[in-house]
């Protein structure tokens, strides 16, 4: 199924057309009604109006997670607050947060990219949609909230916490859609089997997960200890919130970026030179028809590759990836770079161990050091010591052989790691400060 036939499978040539036309309108836009734009293109010595082709658009600076924190508040809005009908904003883990702002056509068009992925992931109306998003400043919640409401589901606001009237709601409301964080869902998963209920006999038919980067592996997991097919979700606050992007379930594989909304790029993440398609490299969005605080090649610090082959779901809008991480979270341990994902793919095929854990990154003698504290199978922990030291090992060499990272494997008793209701602590950093 698919919700906006006419847009979701308009031809490549025509989308392209269609993205030109509004590039160059939201440029223009921008250049006379946001300062720090018009400063921006000034000093790059480019003008909207010399922006001729979609390629021309690697002329245009980039816009940093920076200059937002800079523009604070409102700085960055591109019409009087008056427009603005809808106020969200990222929680900074440092200092401000980021501040974005919707006018009622962003509304409307949010409403509608949310349509769209909800139904590529295969929902439709006389679903009830069990929706464990926070609810408030973050995007999540409303967002996903309203495009349930579009293609007619029955919508349940949960937003996040209180996990046992979730798995409560759950059961007697007949829910078959959950959205929430692919972590949050195994958490539901752990405390409905505590309640003795086996979340795989319930209704929930989909997953759409998001917020976090996830593995391959962690999918499958999540599927059979949920009994649902799970779906990526891409989105983030300051392009959208959720509803970037989505795989659809004919493929569930690479998330379709909405492109007559959105217009991507790939960038290598140390130079800021765009790579041939098909590379991997950091992820550089255009919003094309935001209204209230419109992005110009804004550093997503998300590191995924543009996929060029066609889908088998008919829509021509291309695939990213599913992401490996962030810029931002990737681990440099001695000189070794690897993301929580790519060490979460090699714990998930190892017998034993449960979808649980965390990163310990320390220094000794002025060396990284990384400890991965894992949960284990209540069948698999032991007390034999042996045992246990033998599983511990081939954890280390596993993430020695595939990653060329050393590390310690510490295995804890289940249920022991902190739960999350909204996104995981992959990592503790506990080396001290660079500055
Ligand atoms: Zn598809």
């Amino acid at each position: 199924m698919i919700w906006n036939e006419e847009f979701e499978t308009l031809p490549r040539e025509a989308l392209e057309a269609l993205q030109l036309k509004r590039l160059q309108r939201i440029l223009q836009r921008v250049g006379e009604t946001v300062p720090f734009y018009k400063k921006q293109f000034q000093e790059a010595k480019v003008q909207p109006e010399q922006i001729k082709s979609l390629a021309d658009l690697q002329r245009i600076p980039f816009t940093l997670k920076q200059d937002m924190r800079d523009n604070y508040p409102y700085g960055l809005f591109a019409v009087p607050l008056e427009e603005i009908v809808r106020i969200h904003a990222s929680s900074g883990t440092t200092g401000k947060p980021t501040v974005v702002g919707y006018t009622r056509r962003d509304i409307d068009n949010w409403t509608e990219l949310m349509a769209r992925s909800f139904v590529a992931a295969g929902a439709h109306s006389g679903d009830v949609i069990h929706n464990a998003y926070g609810y408030g400043l973050f995007t999540g919640g409303l967002g996903a909230h309203y495009g349930a409401e579009k293609i007619g589901a029955s919508v349940i606001p949960m937003s996040g916490g209180n996990t046992k009237r979730q798995i409560m709601i759950m059961q007697d409301f007949g829910s078959t859609v959950l959205t929430c964080t692919p972590s949050y869902s195994l958490y539901l998963a752990e405390a409905a089997a505590e309640e003795g209920v086996d979340i795989k006999n319930l209704k929930l038919r989909i997953g759409i997960f998001g917020a976090e980067p996830w593995s391959e592996s962690m999918r499958w997991e999540i599927e059979a200890k949920l009994g649902v097919k799970a779906i990526d979700i891409y989105g983030l606050s300051e392009i959208l919130g959720p509803g970037v992007g989505i795989e659809c379930i004919e493929a569930q594989h690479g998330l379709h970026i909405w492109e007559d909304h959105f217009l991507p790029e790939i960038i290598d993440p140390d130079t800021g030179e765009p790579l041939p398609k098909g590379e991997t490299g950091e992820l550089v969005i255009t919003t094309l028809t935001k209204e209230g605080i419109p992005m110009i090649r804004y550093r997503t610090r998300d590191i995924t590759r543009l996929i060029p082959k066609p889908c088998v779901c008919g829509r021509t809008h291309l695939r990213l990836e599913r992401m490996s991480g962030r810029t931002d979270d990737m681990l440099i341990i001695r000189g070794v770079n690897v993301f929580p994902s790519q060490i979460e793919s090699v714990l998930m095929k190892i017998k034993g161990v449960e979808p649980h854990y965390q990163l310990i990154v320390g220094q000794e003698d002025n060396l990284d050091t990384l400890e991965v504290l894992v949960e284990v199978t209540e069948t698999s922990f032991s007390d034999e010591i042996k045992i246990m030291q033998g599983l511990a090992d081939q954890i280390r060499d596993q993430i020695k052989d595939f990653l060329g990272v050393t590390c310690k494997a510490r295995l804890v008793e289940p249920k022991t790691l902190a739960r999350s209701e909204g996104k995981a602590q992959r990592v503790v950093d506990q080396r001290p400060r660079k500055n």
